[in-house]
């Protein structure tokens, strides 16, 4: 069942302007203003109503299908129940990060695959459904695999997901359980293969493939409702500030645009400032803002939070620092393993990329970042998905008491 509540109207492209009808078929951004270094995304427009009564739910639940009227066309039928998130105060983590006021982590390990992803695959597939496709395909390091296999087994559609070669064994299990057929090979074959099946109407992409990150039109929307459910968890409150790590900067421009919304629509009367937390060895979008371009690209570098690493920047990126007077902050693979090793001890066990927004949180205090209102970090996925995972093993004790009590000594300075 395709609702019929949605206010989406057209597309509209981020840089130029050019409009176009709301299809989901226009994957390849901008048409208007491409050049072969560029293509700009293209963004979801709205009949929006002069009030904005009624607009959004009273309670943050799951299902995002409650925010349908602003949404693209979504199938109901699909929903896994994502979204409703918790919003978990955090202030032990306020204190190790050097921050004044409260702080929140926005926790998207909660979703039915463990990450945000799974509310932007929700709409993806949605608009594979719109658009009849016969397969889905995405290209992915794991958490947007994992989703999109996922919702498409839901959906009844084929689903091929094109991995790295390094592509952790614990997530290529993961994907495969959802009956998707998972193939490892090169980022750059895998991302010409993808625009050729794409063009040829082989498959749907749920992954960008233009030089420049573009993607299908419907799924960055889905991060809205992130946005949504903030306001609405902290009581009718805007934080002053939303970190969240970024790659290609869509869940960046998501919770962005759902508070700007909100601002527009007078739910609010502010809207956070958006800090882009990148890791530090492939910054790109640093790099463009510094240097004032659209599009920056970086060479190659290995990271542990290897699900934002990217070497070109999405221009939605740029859209959220200017639009939000935000900025972004560059993090280290020991910095990021500080964080998640905070957050752990906090209760939640996040990704190495997931910790890269409390990491950038503490390194923005460091320099001259306050607070005197909420701040939120958005963590985006959980741990058992990261690189190295169950190389080893807990130590073994011999099965006695003595023989317990010597081994927590032993190895964990544990005195009972
Ligand atoms: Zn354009």
């Amino acid at each position: 069942m395709v609702n019929g509540g949605s206010l989406a109207f057209g597309l509209r492209c981020l840089s130029c302007g050019e409009t176009y009808p709301l299809d989901p078929n226009l994957f390849v951004g901008c048409t208007a203003c491409m050049t072969e270094q560029f293509q700009a995304p293209l963004d979801v427009t709205y009949f929006y109503p002069d009030s904005a009564e009624g607009l959004l739910p009273d309670s943050p639940l799951p299902g995002l299908a409650r925010y349908a009227p602003l949404l693209p066309p979504l199938s109901e039928d699909l929903s896994l129940g994502e979204g409703g998130t918790p919003l978990v105060p955090a202030p032990e983590l306020a204190s190790w990060a050097g921050l004044g006021s409260e702080l929140y982590i926005k926790d998207e390990s909660r979703n039915p695959t463990w990450s945000h992803k799974d509310r932007f695959a929700y709409l993806t597939i949605s608009g594979a459904l719109e658009a009849k496709a016969k397969a889905v395909v995405a290209g992915s390091t794991g958490n947007h695999g994992a989703a999109t296999a996922a919702y498409a087994a839901r959906a009844g559609l084929p689903c091929i997901v094109l991995s790295p070669l390094d592509c952790p064994p614990a997530v290529q299990s993961f994907v495969m359980a959802y009956g998707a057929a998972q193939l490892r090979l090169s980022t750059r074959a895998a991302r010409t293969i993808i625009g050729e099946g794409a063009h040829n109407g082989r498959w749907y992409p749920a992954s960008t493939f233009t030089p420049t990150p573009t993607g299908p039109p419907y799924g960055t929307e889905a991060y809205k409702t992130i946005a949504y459910e903030i306001w609405l968890q902290l009581e009718r409150r805007v934080p002053t500030a939303v970190f969240v790590p970024t790659g290609y900067a869509e869940l960046l421009y998501g919770v962005w645009k759902g508070f700007r919304e909100m601002r527009d629509l007078e739910l609010t009367e502010s809207a956070p400032l958006m800090v882009a937390c990148e890791p530090a060895a492939l910054a790109p979008l640093r790099e463009a803002l510094a240097a004032g371009v659209s599009t920056a690209t970086v060479p190659p570098q290995p990271t542990a939070a290897y699900a934002i690493a990217v070497r070109v920047n999405g221009y939605r990126g740029i859209v959220s620092i200017q639009e939000s007077n935000g900025f972004s902050v560059a993090v280290t693979d020991e910095e990021i393993e500080e964080a998640q090793t905070q957050l752990a001890r906090a209760g939640i066990w996040a990704e190495a990329s997931a910790a890269a927004s409390l990491a950038g949180l503490r390194n923005a205090t460091a320099e001259d970042f306050e607070s005197e209102g909420p701040v939120v970090c958005i963590s985006t996925s959980s741990g058992f998905k990261d690189l190295g995972l169950g190389d080893s093993l807990a130590p073994e004790a011999e099965g006695t008491w003595d023989g317990v009590e010597e081994a927590l000594m032993r190895s964990y300075g544990i005195v009972l």
